[in-house]
């Protein structure tokens, strides 16, 4: 035993155990003592960092085996305990030191055998009881254990860390051995008094949780299987229900303290918007306008977010929320990420707001010339506005210049401009508002808090409706996105035809992707090519797009029309391509992922994937996205280059090539790479899960939400929880405590 004082998870590593924080690494006489190393690698100092480092895996040594029996075990994980019969020490031919040392246990005599550790033979002396593990084998008619891990087994302590039990791998580093870091957390949990609960103690029984105490021991050393899976949940519970005690604290702060605007949710505006719609609204979008309607009416402001597959027709219910907002007597906004999204809402607004008298203030006709040719639109405007019904719109963004740019900045300012559509840098940056009171953010496949930060920041406090167009596993709603109220359009307009998406490995199938392509140009469809980024600052993937422009126009299309567009172009150049190409006046578009958001080309029905494998499923999926808007079957076909034992790319294309629901994709998305990688985690500082799995834990998730919104609930300010409060202030650092108590 240790000299038996007790420590707390707060002690440094160092105190543990001098003779084991302070053993030199490596060969035991050289580098830094090993608490110093695994502060530089993991950032660890404290006792309670240490346990936080979990095992990676785990090796079962628990099975101990007469060294007679070894034989009959050969491939098996065993251990075997016997006593030291003899040491021999030799040097090899190859000038290597070899010490052997000789167990006997009473049944058998089994060979350790050490390479280059002469001082093997002084700790294995004859006579000491010895713990090994390994793999049972037989080398030259000798028993052996591989990779045989060793313990001294010291009279009455007889402990076991490294031997005879189910023994944990750590993640080891450079100058630190996963048994120096096991021998250290061993140490630890020996000297730690009970270690207190964080959690509510009816939580913990409620939930039937294991102690935290036990836990943290069991995670470590386990007894047995049953006691290591009691262990991870209950871990797993605690790290889920930080992260829902916060989402839970935030949402209801919020909607306490900041007060919404109480909006007219049917009003003339918005009924004579719907009634003139040129379609059927889909049940979802029914669903999420009347879900929408009924924050905007409400006291508490909205913070809501819309999913739904590109194309599922979120824009329409964006500009119910405008309108909304205008029959209320206020501004509303609709920021797009990108200047090509900027322009198709604008265009979208347009067609859709022509019934209530929709009025883009730049291209308007009051600033035409008198002998400009009225059209329909017009005198639908005309009339409204008469009506007082009129709504005025503008896009901003950074096309808009001089003396169109002043008019609209000064029609927000004084108000005259009901709607402002642009990107999101611009409506942050130079734009006052004379009235904002709903904004929404199409965020397509990224997103954050920052806008509604910067609005905050700028004393304006709209209703927000996010909109995104990359589903969010239910999961992830749940617990990253946890604090939005979530509506989904989880279903197409209709008539809409599902695409059809194929892989192509060879040269004969490329050949026929070629004709379909022809084939459907020849029927007056047209085609995308789409070649994969290759580099982070695009420049080969730019090039990439040219060579195979090239290539197509010289040896495979030389006698269809096409054109190339690529993120390296200016904005007016970019945005005359798609012209172009919208108009008719292309065949084939060739294109870098820029095609990804915002092109609405219904006429385009084959979309070719150049490297499909090195695409993400949620960019596979945006990219399919552009066909199939309009009525004629449509072909995604996918070039895959993978090697044939790359199963991960092998998974993602069977994926998207199974299922164009979007939904079913996101969780496929979630399984096959992890949370970390795919989302950006909204913001930095949110507590990381390190042993719960979105896409496995759903029903630890549920639990741990339902028990962390009773808790909020019950305590909006957790004032008479202080230990909760501090839970959320260690589980959330940075931007994340920023966003939790303040934004
Ligand atoms: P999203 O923004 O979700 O990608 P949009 O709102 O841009 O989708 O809608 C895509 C296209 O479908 C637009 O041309 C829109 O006018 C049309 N649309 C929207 N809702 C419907 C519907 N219920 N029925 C038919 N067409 C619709
Ligand atoms: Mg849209």
């Amino acid at each position: 035993m240790t000299d038996g004082s007790s420590l707390t998870l707060e002690s440094s590593v160092a105190a543990i155990d001098p003779r084991v924080a302070n053993r030199r690494t490596g060969f035991r006489t050289k580098g830094p003592p090993a608490h110093d190393v695994l502060a530089e690698s993991f950032g660890i100092g404290t006792v309670g960092q240490l346990l936080r480092h979990y095992p990676r895996r785990y090796i079962d040594r628990s099975a101990t085996v007469p060294v007679g029996e070894l034989r009959f075990r050969q491939g098996q994980q065993v251990t075997v305990i016997g006593r030291v019969k003899r040491v021999d020490r030799r040097v090899t031919r190859r000038r290597q030191s070899m010490v052997t040392v000789k167990l006997y246990d009473g049944t058998g005599t089994l060979d350790l055998v050490f390479f280059n550790q002469p001082w093997t033979a002084g700790t294995y002396r004859e006579g000491i009881e010895l713990a090994v593990s390994g793999l049972a084998a037989v080398y030259r008619g000798r028993l052996q254990l591989a990779n045989q891990e060793v313990e001294v087994l010291r009279g009455d302590e007889a402990e076991k860390v490294h031997t005879g039990r189910i023994t944990p791998v750590h993640s080891a580093a450079e100058g630190i051995s996963t048994r120096t870091i096991r021998e250290l957390v061993y140490r630890s949990l020996e000297r730690l008094p009970v270690i207190d609960d964080p959690l509510p103690r009816e939580i913990v029984a409620d939930e039937a949780l294991e102690p935290e105490d036990a836990a943290l021991r069991a995670i470590h050393f386990p007894e047995d299987p049953s006691s290591l899976e009691q262990a991870r949940d209950r871990l797993k519970f605690d790290e889920l229900f930080a992260l829902e005690l916060g989402v839970a604290y935030r949402k209801r702060r919020v909607e306490r303290t900041e007060k919404g605007v109480v909006h007219v949710s049917e009003g003339d505006l918005t009924r004579a918007y719907l009634a003139a719609l040129p379609f059927d609204l889909t049940e979802a979008q029914q669903r999420a306008i009347k879900e929408v309607g009924e924050d905007l009416a409400a006291r508490r402001p909205m913070n809501r977010l819309l999913q739904g597959d590109v194309g599922s027709g979120k824009t329409v219910v964006a500009l119910y929320a405008a309108l909304a907002a205008v029959q209320s007597g206020h501004q509303a906004t609709i920021m797009a990420p990108t200047e090509v999204l900027a322009g198709q809402h604008s265009r979208t607004a347009r067609m859709l707001m022509a019934s209530v008298g929709g009025r883009d203030l730049v291209s308007s006709p009051a600033r035409r010339p008198a002998d400009d040719q009225p059209t329909l639109l017009d005198g639908l405007a005309a009339e409204e506005r008469e009506n007082g019904e009129a709504v005025t719109f503008a896009l901003l963004t950074a096309s808009t210049t001089g003396k169109d740019r002043q008019r609209v900045l000064e029609g927000i300012r004084e108000g005259t401009v009901d709607l402002v559509i642009g990107t999101h840098a611009l409506v942050q940056e130079g734009v006052e508002f004379a009235d904002l009171t709903v904004a929404v953010i199409d965020e397509q496949h990224r997103f954050g808090v920052h806008q509604r930060v910067v609005l905050k920041e700028k004393g304006v406090h709209p209703d927000v409706l996010i909109m995104t167009a990359t589903p969010i596993p239910r999961t992830l709603a749940l617990t990253y996105y946890g604090d939005l109220d979530v509506s989904t359009l989880d279903e197409m307009p209709a008539g809409r035809r599902p695409v059809a998406t194929t892989v192509v490995r060879t040269p004969a199938e490329r050949t026929q992707a070629y004709e379909r392509v022809r084939e459907e140009v020849a029927a007056g469809r047209q085609a995308f090519v789409v070649c994969a980024a290759i580099d982070e600052a695009n420049r080969l993937e730019v090039r990439a797009a040219e060579k195979e422009a090239e290539r197509l126009a010289k040896d495979v299309f030389p006698d269809l029309r096409l054109e190339l567009l690529h993120g390296r172009m200016r904005p007016a150049e970019k945005e005359a391509v798609m012209d172009r190409f919208r108009a008719g006046a292309a065949d084939v578009l060739i294109s870098t992922t820029v095609i990804e958001v915002g092109v609405d080309v219904p006429n385009a029905t084959v979309m070719l994937v150049e490297n499909a494998e090195r695409f993400g499923l949620a960019q596979l999926h945006q990219l399919r996205g552009r066909i199939g808007r309009g009525n004629h079957p449509s072909y995604c076909i996918l070039f895959d280059e993978s090697h044939p034992d790359n199963s991960e790319a092998r998974a993602r294309l069977e994926a998207i090539t199974r299922t164009t629901d979007g939904f079913e994709l996101a969780d496929e998305d979630l399984r096959l790479r992890g949370e970390g990688t795919l989302f950006d985690v909204r913001q930095s500082g949110m507590p990381d899960l390190k042993l719960a799995r979105l896409a496995e834990d759903a029903d630890l998730v549920r639990r741990a939400r339902t028990r962390a919104f009773a808790a909020v609930d019950a305590d909006p300010g957790l004032d008479r929880h202080p230990e909760l409060l501090d839970l959320l202030r260690q589980s959330f650092s940075g931007e994340a405590i920023e966003w939790l108590f303040h934004s």
